[in-house]
């Protein structure tokens, strides 16, 4: 048992309630114990120190230890503390919506696999899994299915993140290897970032990033993204690309270094083939087609040329692309070139989405690979089957995330297993999703939330332990190993997802293969499979850990892969050469530019962007729980050019409907100067739970690059159109409202209140009617009555819920109402200010939106510091505190200043 669990164990007699969130097992410890674990948000894998408070809250602070962050956490991290609550939680295993015991879900699991592998055959089952398992949970789902149940119908989530850099790093190195480290990003004298939102996306390698840079400003970076993202606030140079020209744009620097003689002739020679296919390629590329300014692309080459120590990082924008493993490998092509990789601030760097896409690649939750980065080669096969001893092996690859649920949908599929992720709202054509699930025989999702709309589509409902809870390891975007802790104790019935695996599979037979009697067990199975017939042949290699006991395990810092026993571990791969192609050898790749899948017509002519915006994760069923990180951007939107908007009669705050060939969307809009004409981005976050019709991959196109399956959710023709509404509004309850039909609400979480922004199409008096009798259902007390479409239940003087409804856009209701919703008691001066619509005439409701979560900063307040001569980060830090604690909202305080600059020199 670890430490942690040890501490955990103890028995709590007597727990006093707090809103139905207390956790059997928490007691007030004297000494609060602090406990090391791992952020389980983005891939930058940020050490995290927490500390319970007894009630099963914690603290939580940054790991100064930790080589990720060294203390540092962004918006995302530093809330974590605030999504502990076991509100909204999957406690007790259900079929067909009635609670059961474990036994009879596990026996349901285990007998309709065993029915439809009789009837149907292996690959009539899947799992589709995800970058949020650990690592132990992710090997324990694919030992089962792979080597058990026969079949390689297992994909994870991160196929929709990272899967063109794993073909693409394949077909180049001849392994799934990511060659450098965080540090040569400080190291570096030129960063390009190409399809990546660092800033919002990965905050605290952006920090670590932006603090190089202020150390050494003659580093530069160079952004290549067609959005002007926050990102940009730290570019030397902005390359707003045409979508889909990186490899027009990678080509012709190719082309160019090799023309100007900037090529590593001794490493190309030795340790590469295929240069001149490469070239021929790259020099029948035409840079027009980039759609950039040639006096920034000739910046961009002279910059490439001179700068040896360069590091070119690489996101989702890359990945996410019907061409996108071709990006990659254009992109590592002027790296070999130059033989920029593998040493101090050099390299192409992948950076993950997901906290543990990294472990799925390790363990093989791709389905087209093997466990610890083996492949479907017969050696492979053979060698990972005899380390299994198993009794069914997968001999060929299984399906892809999409083609996987086309199977589903389709039949062929007959019973499929969801573990910790949410297809339902995040895969392509989405709709068609929730669909193929519900017409399923045997639909499993092992979850740690309750409502879902995965969950809500699925039959058997495994309760699973959340981030706080759970055990085992993560891998970081740099090959860092670290250890996740529980600090809180498993709730209700729920169980760790290794574990539901073994009990199946026990259940189907395979009981001795699955005998772990803890996570440490899965770690040591898992290295030793790693260094198994490996004589450095195979980059992953943790074989020093392949004995790692109980307490070192409990103990295990964070380390680097490779870790070979008796051998130094860590560091960067490929200075001299050493690639996992056979002959040892990189190959350059022969890339040829190719449009997107779908390109914009007449009747769709907008090209629709998907993303994350700053303070949410995923879909949002963590993020979301926190009210301060629903103040940055509250609601789902769509971005769009001042031209497009003006051109569709839209201006900020309307109501628009996004439609493709696929689905549809509600959203707000943002008019915005940041994307290209042309063009609209719409972040990806909200789901049914939390909108009516916020789902963006509804719309989404599902056309995948043909070699890594990735989805391309970046490039979507859409056409976007005004919904005319009749009435907007505002809604803040203490208890949920359960809305009537209405054109778009969103909800978000206030403090100790649920937020509703609504507008319908339905004439005002009647919404009037159907809303405050939705309030009063659920928040019951006097209903009275204000001036302007004012309604509020107050009982025993504190505001219960208020509604406020009014013909135009009222941005700043929300601002306005939730100071009432803060007051124990309302005076009779704020009850009369209340009910005129809560504006107390003193400013403070003109917010205009959150900037700082932190501390709450409006940007109103910093617009206010501005004026009044704030110049600096600095001293804007000084007087609003915003920016002065995560540093996440830093980028966007400097746009405001250099808006502000440029607006004082106009
Ligand atoms: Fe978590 Fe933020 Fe660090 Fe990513 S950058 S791991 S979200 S704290």
């Amino acid at each position: 048992m670890s430490d942690a669990r040890a501490m955990l164990a103890t028995p709590s007699p007597s727990l006093s309630p707090k809103g139905g969130e207390e956790r059997e097992g928490c007691v007030v410890a004297a000494d609060p114990v602090t406990i090391r674990t791992t952020c389980p948000y983005c891939g930058v894998g940020c050490g995290i120190v927490a500390t319970p408070d007894g009630r099963g809250g914690a603290e939580i602070a940054g790991d100064k230890a930790h080589p990720a962050n060294s203390g540092r956490l962004c918006s995302k991290g530093a809330a974590l503390g605030e999504t502990l609550s076991l509100e909204d939680r999957l406690l007790h295993p259900e079929v067909d919506g009635r609670r059961v015991s474990w036994d009879v879900a596990l026996d349901a699991v285990a007998n309709g696999f065993r029915d439809v592998i009789a009837e149907h055959g292996p690959d009539a089952v899947a799992f589709y899994v995800s970058g949020q398992l650990l690592t132990e949970d992710y090997y324990a789902a694919n030992k089962l299915i792979k080597g058990f149940l026969g079949t390689a119908n297992i994909d994870t989530n991160s196929r929709l993140c990272m899967a063109s850099s794993v073909a693409g790093h394949k077909r180049a190195f001849g392994s799934d290897t990511v060659p450098g480290l965080y540090e040569d990003f400080e190291l570096a004298d030129l960063v390009v970032l190409v399809g990546s939102n660092l800033a919002w996306c990965h905050p605290v390698l952006f920090q670590r990033l932006e603090a190089a840079k202020r150390a050494r400003p003659g580093m530069n970076v160079v952004v290549i993204d067609p959005r002007r993202t926050d990102t940009c606030e730290i570019a030397d140079l902005h390359l707003a690309l045409r979508p889909g020209s990186d490899v027009a744009l990678f080509n012709g620097l190719l082309a160019e270094l090799h023309r100007r003689g900037v090529t590593a002739k001794s490493y190309v020679d030795q340790y590469t083939t295929g240069l001149e296919e490469a070239l021929m390629a790259a020099r029948a590329s035409d840079l027009a087609q980039c759609d950039l300014p040639a006096a920034d692309v000739a910046t961009f080459v002279e910059w490439f040329a001179r700068a040896e120590k360069t590091v070119t990082l690489y996101s989702q924008g890359v990945n996410q692309s019907s061409a996108g493993v071709d990006k990659v490998n254009a992109i590592i092509n002027c790296h070999l070139l130059t033989g920029r990789i593998g040493q101090p601030g050099m390299g192409p760097f992948s950076i993950t989405g997901q906290p543990n896409a990294m472990g799925g690649r390790e363990v093989g939750a791709l389905s087209n690979t093997l466990a610890a980065h083996m492949d479907f080669t017969l050696e492979d096969v053979d060698r990972v089957g005899r380390f299994w001893q198993a009794v069914r092996m997968a001999k060929r690859p299984g399906l892809k995330a999409v083609e996987l649920f086309d199977a589903v949908k389709a039949g062929r599929i007959k019973a499929v297993w969801i573990m910790a992720t949410n297809p339902v709202a995040s895969l392509p054509d989405a709709d068609a999703v929730r669909a193929a699930l519900k017409a399923c025989e045997l639909s499993i999702v092992s979850e740690a939330v309750r409502a879902t709309d995965t969950v809500d589509a699925c039959r058997i409902r495994l309760p699973a332990l959340a981030w706080a809870e759970k055990d085992g390891t993560v891998t970081n975007s740099e090959r860092g190993i670290s250890r996740q802790r529980p600090f809180l104790p498993a709730p209700g019935e729920a169980r760790q997802d290794w574990w539901i695996v073994a009990e199946v599979a026990r259940r189907l037979g395979f009981g001795e293969a699955f005998a772990w009697t803890g996570v440490a067990d899965i770690f040591r199975e898992h290295a030793a499979l790693s260094a198994f017939e490996n004589d450095g042949r195979r980059d992953f290699d943790i074989g020093a850990y392949a004995t790692t006991d109980e307490a070192a395990y409990d103990k295990l810092s964070p380390f680097v892969w490779p870790a070979r026993a008796g051998v130094a571990q860590g560091g960067r791969f490929f200075a001299d050469g050493g690639f996992f192609h056979g002959d040892r050898r990189a190959r350059f790749i022969a890339t040829a530019p190719r449009a997107p899948m779908h390109a914009p017509g007449e009747d769709r002519p907008l090209r629709l962007n998907t993303g994350r915006v700053r303070d949410q994760w995923h879909t949002m069923t963590r993020t979301g729980k926190s009210a301060r990180l629903a103040g940055h951007r509250p609601e789902p939107l769509v971005e769009l050019h001042s031209n497009d908007a003006r051109a569709r009669g839209l201006g900020n705050g309307d109501i628009a409907e996004v439609s493709s060939t696929w689905g549809r969307a509600v959203l707000k809009v943002h008019v915005t100067e940041a994307l290209r004409v042309g063009e609209a981005f719409a972040p990806m976050h909200w789901t049914a739970q939390v909108s009516r019709a916020g789902a963006i991959n509804a719309a989404v196109n599902p056309a995948v690059d043909p070699i890594s399956g990735q989805p391309e959710l970046k490039h979507t023709p859409v056409e976007i159109r005004r919904l005319d509404m009749h009435w907007h509004g505002t809604i803040l309850a203490r208890r949920p409202v359960m809305l009537p039909e209405i054109t778009y609400w969103a909800r978000a979480r206030g403090a100790g209140y649920h937020a509703y922004m609504i507008a319908g199409e339905q004439p005002l008096g009647v919404a009037q009617r159907a809303l405050s009798a939705a309030v009063r259902a659920t928040n019951p007390g006097p209903w009275l009555k204000g001036e302007s479409g004012v309604g509020a239940v107050i009982a025993d003087g504190r505001l219960e819920a208020v509604l406020v409804l009014s013909p135009g856009h009222d941005e700043r209701a929300r601002d306005r109402l939730a100071p009432f919703m803060a007051m124990d008691r309302l005076s009779v001066e704020d009850r009369s200010v209340l009910l005129l619509g809560g504006d107390a005439g003193d400013g403070e409701s003109e917010r205009g939106g959150e900037i700082c979560a932190c501390f709450g900063v409006s940007t109103a307040a910093v617009t206010a510091a501005i004026a009044k001569g704030a110049t600096s980060l600095a001293a804007l830090g000084a007087v609003t505190r915003a920016g002065t604690n995560c540093g996440s909202c830093r980028p966007e305080l400097r746009a405001l200043l250099r808006a502000a600059r440029l607006e004082r020199a106009a």
